[in-house]
């Protein structure tokens, strides 16, 4: 097994800073070890350097967030970093049995919160905080990871806040989100953490690490990299899902369908439901396999005293878990149709850069003689225009319009121009 940050694309400065953060965290462990009761750190001004030499002050911290856009890895540097600080070898070897249970998903110290719904809820992450607070059962540190902090709910987040702002002495909070801006992550929360910018990775660091890791060709690599706009998870699929190629292809077939009015809100159509096709297929077997084993641990029937109560209880937890079940398939319909859309502002991006004359390489190779066609027909202004129409309706939708009604207004914008 590789190194744990090996899966981190094109990323060296952030990879550097965790190293020495897990460097530094060790040494405060051998430190602790000595003085018999190892404690972080914080980064108050009481720190001072450890017998090692490592100032843990400056090295290491209780509370980070990861930033970037989507695909760039903010999750898998949180999970990275998380095996750093398990590994009871180095920094990360992917060796140890520290590494390989966090990135296994199986070490008791390392807890993951990967929301599934919309909205990360005050329960959940209460009980988080909660069982963070106790001694790591391996001698290292608790961990928290919290993929896509920007989806806590206000009062979770005030859960984790005061966590953050009293910690636990070996407990690590990893964050995860888009950026610092207020909308994604309170002030509060940014303020006590350190932050760990992630850049999207160029098409050649992506295209690299699909040849490398996956097995897939060098010129499909470099295909499905560039397509994918820098989203390694995305051009992994691409790579390999034949479906997704279609539904790429079907995306991309747009721009030449709007002819008129009609056109414009069938095209429409066709985006939504395929995109609600496409969530349903995802979600659809963790779903049935959820609801089987719910009603097998409830068990059916049962008439003696008391079984009036245990059926009332059973259908509370069947309509907890179809609220679940629900929030998680819009937050899949969402993520299908940002995922469309995205391919779709690239296409009009490839027109803009052609009538602009602009020397960089195309987003979509496959589809680059038609984006020429429509940058002759629009020129520069008109495929701005489109571009920008494209960009409006992802931050409609991410403003809670209904998606039809913005993909609507957006395919009658691409036909008018
Ligand atoms: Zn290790």
């Amino acid at each position: 097994m590789p190194d744990v940050f090996a899966d981190l694309v094109g990323q060296d400065e952030a990879v550097d800073e965790l190293r020495r953060a897990a460097a530094a965290a060790a040494a405060v462990l051998r430190a602790g070890a000595a003085a018999r009761e190892p404690a972080l750190i914080a980064a108050g001004p009481a720190g001072g350097a450890t017998p090692d030499g490592v100032d843990p002050s400056t090295g290491m911290t209780h509370a980070w967030i990861f930033t970037g856009p989507p695909g760039s890895g903010r999750s898998v540097a949180a999970r990275a970093f998380a095996a750093a600080l398990q590994c009871v070898h180095g920094t990360g070897c992917g060796e140890c049995p520290g590494c390989h249970t966090t990135m296994g998903g199986t070490h008791a110290d390392v807890r993951l919160v990967v929301p599934e719904g919309l909205s990360i809820g005050v329960g959940e992450m209460r009980a988080l905080v909660l069982r963070a607070a106790s001694t790591p059962s391996g001698g290292r540190w608790q961990v928290v990871v919290v993929e896509d902090a920007d989806r806590l709910t206000e009062a979770a987040g005030n859960a984790l806040l005061k966590a953050i702002e009293e910690p636990p002495p070996r407990t690590v909070f990893l964050l995860c989100a888009p950026s610092t801006h207020p909308d994604d992550i309170s002030v509060t929360i940014r303020s006590r953490c350190r932050v760990v910018p992630l850049r999207q990775p160029p098409a050649t660091a992506v295209a690299e690490v699909l040849v490398r890791r996956d097995g897939i060709a060098p010129d499909v690599a470099q295909w499905a990299a560039a397509a994918a706009q820098g989203h390694v998870g995305r051009a992994r699929r691409l790579a390999r899902d034949p479906e997704a190629r279609k539904r790429r292809e079907a995306v991309l077939a747009v721009p030449r369908r709007l002819t008129g009015v009609g056109a414009a809100f069938d095209a429409a159509s066709a985006l939504i439901e395929a995109a609600e096709a496409e969530a349903e297929a995802s979600v659809a077997e963790a779903d049935t396999t959820e609801r089987a084993a719910l009603e097998m641990a409830l068990g059916a029937g049962g008439t003696g005293r008391g079984a009036a109560g245990a059926v009332r209880g059973a259908a509370g937890q069947l309509k907890e878990l179809e609220k679940r079940q629900k929030s998680r398939a819009t937050r899949a319909q969402r993520d299908a149709l940002d995922r469309a859309l995205v391919d779709l502002a690239g296409f009009y991006r490839d027109a803009l850069t052609m009538a602009l004359r602009a020397p960089v390489a195309p987003v979509h190779t496959d589809t680059a003689a038609l984006a020429g066609a429509g940058a002759q027909k629009w020129d520069a202004e008109g495929s701005l225009r489109r571009l920008e129409a494209v960009l409006a309706c992802r931050a409609a939708i991410e403003a809670n319009v209904k998606p039809r009604i913005a993909v609507e207004a957006m395919m009658l914008a691409l036909w008018k121009g």
